[in-house]
């Protein structure tokens, strides 16, 4: 059994117009440790997949197990439980602009009732690993994009997720940047072994990072495999 397995899944919306096929019949296997790309033109269905990972949507049929487990059918303190073995990271950056870097980096350990001090020391630790030692007290808007990124990436690990899912995290960013986001998510991948699907319109960050990869195309997976294959053809 693979670490995270979307079987047969569906999901569908009513709108105004109708009902509209956002997942149209797709099966995904991901491993520990895998940099999984999702790529795909805008309203393929990427981020609603990517929901379904982290429990913000469930599907109309089908299942989603991590570790086994049936993601949809997680309630009250299984599924708080749930929600902090997957970390997410936004295009942008989602950080709270009135709170300085080690609060925002704090907020899940809070939301969490981690203590203070634990809190604190953990903060801290997070901002060594993401290279942004001694910027504990600035403001977001005092940081680069790829600062904020860093910031973004760190809130996402307060909770020692197994799973990162990444919403086109490098789009807002300049292409030395993206290059310099993508370095730090491949350490982080090999250093703490975690899982990381990504979603991206851009193929130069799948070839720089990621071992497999799905294209999706009007809800359906149209390609699927090893980045060097699926690449591989003309
Ligand atoms: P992508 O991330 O690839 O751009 P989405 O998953 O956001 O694609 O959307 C796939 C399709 O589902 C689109 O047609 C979109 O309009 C539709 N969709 C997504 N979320 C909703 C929603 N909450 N309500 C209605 N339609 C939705
Ligand atoms: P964008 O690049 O789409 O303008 P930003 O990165 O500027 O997004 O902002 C991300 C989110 O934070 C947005 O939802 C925005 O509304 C919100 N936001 C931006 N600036 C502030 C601010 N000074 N105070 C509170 N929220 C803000």
């Amino acid at each position: 059994m693979s670490f995270i397995e979307l079987k047969g899944i569906t999901k569908h919306f009513q709108t105004k117009n109708g009902l509209v096929k956002a997942i149209d019949g797709v099966d995904v296997a991901i491993e520990k440790g895998d940099i999984f790309g999702i790529v795909g033109y805008s309203g393929a269905g990427k981020s609603t997949l990517v929901r379904l990972l982290n429990g913000l949507e469930v599907a109309s049929s089908g299942e989603v197990l991590i570790d086994g487990e049936d993601v949809s059918k997680l309630t009250g303190a299984k599924l708080r439980e749930f929600r902090k073995k997957v970390g997410m990271i936004f295009q942008h950056f989602n950080l709270l602009w009135s709170r300085t870097v080690l609060q925002n980096i704090e907020l899940p350990l809070e939301l969490a009732k981690v203590p203070k001090a634990q809190r604190k020391k953990r903060a801290e630790e997070l901002l060594r690993l993401v290279g942004l030692e001694g910027r504990g007290d600035a403001y977001p808007n005092e940081l680069s994009g790829g600062q904020k990124q860093r910031v973004g990436i760190a809130r996402a690990l307060a909770n020692n997720p197994e799973i990162l899912l990444s919403d086109e995290s490098t789009s807002a960013l300049d292409p030395q940047t993206t290059d310099e986001v993508l370095d730090l998510l491949l350490q982080i991948n090999r250093k703490l072994g975690l899982t990381i699907v990504l979603i991206t319109h851009e193929m130069h960050v799948i070839r720089k990072i990621a071992n497999k990869v799905v294209v999706m195309e009007q809800g359906k997976i149209i390609e699927s495999g090893n980045v060097l294959e699926v690449f591989q053809n003309p």
